[in-house]
């Protein structure tokens, strides 16, 4: 086995392109990144590190056994970090079957991969290898108003195609953990923000439409609820708990960043209004509110859409245990959060621009863009 390799899955999407250059920059080990590249993914996240000594990349899709087998067998790693997944709960709306593809189908051919190589290790390579499964607060359901957090032992209960599938790759991470012995860990976390994150996410969507001057669509009005945790601490978190996690331990990661969305939505507008003022932005020029009004503030462009089905009320996250066991705290809060993340997508204008043609997938088959 290989002591020092971490395998990372979906290392090219918005939270994996971020493990991938926290683990390049602060940890010392080799990294290999399997990576379907479906649309959310996307190499040029990984530009920085794309030629570092200690990264190397695979494109492969975990629903393919084989191929996830032969990266076991390659590069044998003493570490997995679970992240790939198909994430957006409005296409498992449109298109449930590849969120149970990958999530599930895939999530059991990496589990059974793990286990294959558990298998071939002496007792010592055995104590220290780690699976560490990546998911979501979703499994929990909905909250009320006045419910209190989720907690590691709230029972399940999802509504979305993609949170079921989800919880489904949570329980396969459990049973592989009690009927095979893997020594699996798993992470529940909140609704994620930060840089490299795909332009059809909220906040992206906010920022992009804004600059663009197009309208700022907010699901019903705007009241569901959130956690917001800033991506950056939540890599750090997922490091620490597969480094100093207990075995078989679930661990709540959460942001203690509860926002009903429409004053998430506002606060963007404010953090725009002063690092790129609508009345300077030629985008706007020509725009009127709804009451034919020109545009000189970003929340003129806010504009209600009718709700998602089965839109969950909801989230908070108790990450006491995290907190406690592993001394893991966010470091970003609402405002400082928030306002590097509007830079970000300020000064990456290329990265996003490239999204939004379609040309970041035109080259990687490549096609000339
Ligand atoms: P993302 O959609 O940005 O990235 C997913 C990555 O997985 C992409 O690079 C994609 O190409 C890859 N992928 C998809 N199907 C694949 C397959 N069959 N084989 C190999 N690779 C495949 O997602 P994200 O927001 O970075 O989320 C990463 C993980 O974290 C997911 O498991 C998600 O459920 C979980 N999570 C996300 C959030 C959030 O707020 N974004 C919050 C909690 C948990």
């Amino acid at each position: 086995m290989n002591s020092s390799t971490i395998l990372v899955t979906g290392g090219a999407g918005f939270i994996g392109s971020n493990l991938v250059h926290y683990l390049i920059q602060a940890a010392p080990h080799r990294v290999i990144n399997i990576d379907k590249l479906t649309y959310a993914g996307n190499l040029e996240s990984l530009q920085a590190i794309q030629n570092h000594q200690r990264y190397q990349f695979r494109q492969v899709d975990i629903t393919d056994a084989e191929a996830v087998r032969s990266v076991f067998d390659e590069f044998t790693p003493q570490y997995v970090m679970h992240l790939a997944a198909e994430s957006h709960v409005d296409r498992s709306i449109d298109g449930p079957d590849a969120f149970i593809q990958t999530n599930v189908v895939g999530t059991m051919n990496l589990l059974q991969a793990a286990r294959r190589q558990l298998a071939s290790l002496t007792t010592e390579q055995q104590s220290s290898f780690r699976f560490l499964h990546v998911s979501t607060d979703e499994v929990y359901g909905s909250l009320s108003l006045s419910d209190p957090a989720f907690t590691e032992t709230t029972a399940y209960d999802p509504h979305s195609p993609y949170s079921a599938s989800k919880a489904s790759s949570d329980h396969l991470a459990r049973a592989w953990a009690d009927t095979f012995g893997l020594p699996v860990l798993i992470t529940n976390c909140s609704n994620n923000y930060g840089p490299y994150q795909f332009p059809e996410k909220l906040i992206p969507v906010v920022i992009l439409k804004a600059l663009r001057g197009d309208s700022i669509p907010v699901y019903g009005k705007g009241e569901n609820i959130r956690d917001w945790l800033y991506v950056e601490d939540h890599v750090k978190a997922l490091y620490q708990v597969i480094m100093q996690g207990r075995v078989g331990q679930t661990y709540n990661i959460g942001g203690n960043n509860e926002r009903r969305n429409i004053d998430l939505v506002k606060k963007l507008c404010e953090i725009l209004d002063q690092l790129q003022p609508a009345t300077a932005n030629p985008a706007l020029a020509d725009k009127r509110d709804a009451a034919g009004q020109p545009i000189i503030r970003y929340e003129q462009l806010i504009k209600f859409v009718a709700d998602r089905p089965g839109h969950d009320l909801r989230y908070a996250i108790n990450s006491n245990k995290i907190q406690q066991e592993l001394s893991w705290q966010p470091q970003e809060n609402f405002e400082t959060g928030f306002r590097k993340t509007v830079q970000w997508y300020l000064d990456n204008q290329l990265w996003w621009q490239r999204i939004l043609s379609g040309d970041y997938r035109l080259e990687r088959l490549g096609t000339a863009s």
